[in-house]
C-alpha cells in the first residue's frame, strides 16, 4: 500500500503575524519541491486566519492545521478553541496530544482520546502524538509506553476514523534537542505502532494509517528516515520555521 507522505510544520508559540505571512508565502510558492508529499502548516491559533488567507491567495495545495483544540463544541471554556472554529478557519488537520501539551498542560490519554473523537466528528484529521521520555527508553519501557499511549489516545475509534487519523511518533528526548532517533530506532517503533493498529482494527486499516516521525528532523537527516518502510512523513518543530529547511525535509520525503 502506498501511503501519501505528510510533512507538517509545528510552529509552536513562535513568529508574529508578518513573519507568519512571509514564511507561508515562501512555502506556498515552492510547494512543487515537495513532489507528492502533503504539506501542512500549523501556526499559533491567532495566525491561522492570516496563514489560511496567504495559502488561499497563492492557490497552493498547502494544508492548514491547528496545534490544539478543546473537545467540546462550545460553551464556558475561557481561552479554548472549538473544533468547528478550526474548521471555520480552513483547517484540515489538528495536532493533538503533543508532548508539550501532555507534560506542561496535563493532557492525559483520556483527554487526547476525547479530543481525537471530537476532531473526527467535526471533520478534522487529527495528528495524534505519542512518544517516550529518555528515562522510559533507558529503562526499556519504550514499547509499553508507546503502546499504552496509542491504545488510550485512539480508544473506541471505528476503523473508518482510525484509517484517516495520522499518528506522530515523537520521542520526547528528541524534541527540540538536536538528538534525532536513528532511522532504525524510529522504524522499530513505527512498526510496533502499525502492528498495534492492526490489532485495534485490522491489518488493512493499519496499512492505511500515516505515521510521522518527529524529533529534531532536519534536511540532512530526513532522507535516511524517509526510506524506512513505516515512516510516512515528519512532524517538524524548529526546522519548520525556515522555508529552506522545511522544504528540504519535504523534498526528502517527496522524492
Ligand atoms: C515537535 O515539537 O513536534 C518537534 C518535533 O520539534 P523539533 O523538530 O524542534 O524537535
Amino acid at each position: 500500500m502506498s501511503r501519501r507522505k505528510i510533512v507538517a510544520g509545528n510552529w509552536k508559540m513562535n513568529l508574529d503575524r508578518a513573519k507568519a505571512k512571509e514564511l507561508t508565502a515562501a512555502v506556498a510558492a515552492r510547494v512543487a519541491e515537495a513532489g507528492a508529499t502533503e504539506l501542512v502548516l500549523c501556526p499559533p491559533a491567532t495566525y491561522l486566519e492570516t496563514v489560511g488567507a496567504t495559502i488561499a491567495a497563492t492557490k497552493s495545495a498547502v494544508a492548514l492545521g491547528g496545534q490544539n483544540m478543546h473537545d467540546k463544541a462550545s460553551g464556558a471554556f475561557t481561552g479554548e478553541v472549538a473544533p468547528a472554529m478550526l474548521l471555520d478557519l480552513g483547517c484540515r488537520y489538528v495536532i493533538l496530544g503533543h508532548s508539550e501539551r501532555r507534560t506542561l498542560f496535563g493532557e492525559t490519554d483520556a483527554i487526547v482520546n476525547a479530543k481525537t473523537k471530537a476532531a473526527l466528528a467535526a471533520g478534522l484529521i487529527p495528528i495524534v502524538c505519542v512518544g517516550e521520555t529518555l528515562e522510559e527508553r533507558e529503562s526499556g519501557r519504550t514499547s509499553d509506553v508507546v503502546a499504552t499511549q496509542v491504545r488510550g489516545s485512539l480508544a473506541g475509534l471505528p476503523p473508518a476514523d482510525l484509517e484517516k487519523t495520522v499518528v506522530a511518533y515523537e520521542p520526547v528526548w528528541a524534541i527540540g534537542t538536536g538528538k534525532v532517533a536513528t532511522p532504525q530506532q524510529a522504524q522499530e517503533v513505527h512498526a510496533l505502532i502499525r502492528g498495534l493498529l492492526g490489532t485495534l482494527a485490522s491489518p488493512a486499516v493499519a496499512d492505511k494509517v500515516r505515521i510521522q516521525y518527529g524529533g529534531s528532523v532536519k534536511p540532512d537527516n530526513a532522507a535516511d528516515l524517509a526510506i524506512q518502510p513505516d515512516i510516512d512523513g515528519a512532524l517538524v518543530g524548529g526546522a519548520s520555521l525556515k522555508a529552506d529547511d522545511f522544504l528540504g525535509i519535504a523534498k526528502a520525503f517527496g522524492g
